[in-house]
């Protein structure tokens, strides 16, 4: 079990807060304003109402023995930065930090936090992606243009070979995993007959990957 504190506690601090308590893990949550401490209290690990603003009140969480820090304040630039400062000097390795516009991005990437994250944008790009190709359940940017993608098998490829689904992408996409059901089934065996709702795990380059669409949905 990781321990982690999320600083700002409004739509997406919560969200990601809830989500991490649901996944097994401790949750401390920090919070200037009452109100959002009291709405949250009982469901997270811990709860403190505190100004992120203010170093001491920082040190005195000491939360550089926690495995990350997500600072979730977004629209006060001047908070979220020096939020992120002291924590700074406090030590924190993993800082992960919810930036508002443009300018609080470079501001970020010049104090060297671990991740800066965009909601709207990485979730518009997430959403457009699921419209154009519904058939990938998931999908990891691996860096170099390599992707990582899920994808469940249509009833129309039922008794079709993997390797025909893949014939004419050369080496370049690899199959990692097949579920089938509850069973994971890795390494794939060859020749292996797909079935309705397998989920494939396939890694390689986007663009490959991309011609392989027409044939899956
Ligand atoms: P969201 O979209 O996640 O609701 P937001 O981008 O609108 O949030 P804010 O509402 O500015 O961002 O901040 C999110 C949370 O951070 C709020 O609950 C707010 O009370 C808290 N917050 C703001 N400033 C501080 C601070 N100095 N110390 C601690 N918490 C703060």
């Amino acid at each position: 079990m990781a321990q982690f504190a999320v600083i700002g506690l409004g739509r997406f601090g919560s969200t990601a807060s809830l989500e991490l308590i649901r996944l097994g893990h401790q949750v401390l949550g920090v919070d200037a304003e009452p109100k959002y401490i009291n709405r949250l209290a009982d469901r997270l690990s811990y709860a403190v109402i505190a100004d992120a603003t203010d170093e001491q009140a920082l040190a005195e969480l000491d939360l550089c023995r926690y495995d990350a820090v997500l600072v979730a304040i977004g629209e006060n630039l001047e908070a979220s930065i020096l939020c992120v400062l002291h924590l700074k000097n406090l030590g924190v390795q993993q800082l992960w930090v919810k930036a508002s516009s443009k300018p609080h991005h470079s501001i970020l990437s010049r104090l060297g936090v671990s991740r800066i994250i965009h909601p709207e944008e990485e979730m518009g790009i997430k959403v457009a992606q699921a419209l154009v190709y519904p058939m990938i359940n998931q999908y990891l940017f691996l860096g170099h243009n390599l992707y990582l993608v899920e994808v469940r098998v249509d009833r129309h490829l039922e008794g079709t070979t993997l390797s025909a689904l893949l014939t004419g992408t050369g080496h370049e996409v690899k199959t990692v995993l097949v579920k089938r059901q509850s069973q994971l089934l890795a390494p794939v065996p060859d020749p292996f007959v797909l079935a309705t709702d397998d989920c494939l795990v396939l890694a390689g380059p986007l663009s490959i990957l991309k011609s392989l669409a027409p044939r899956l949905g």
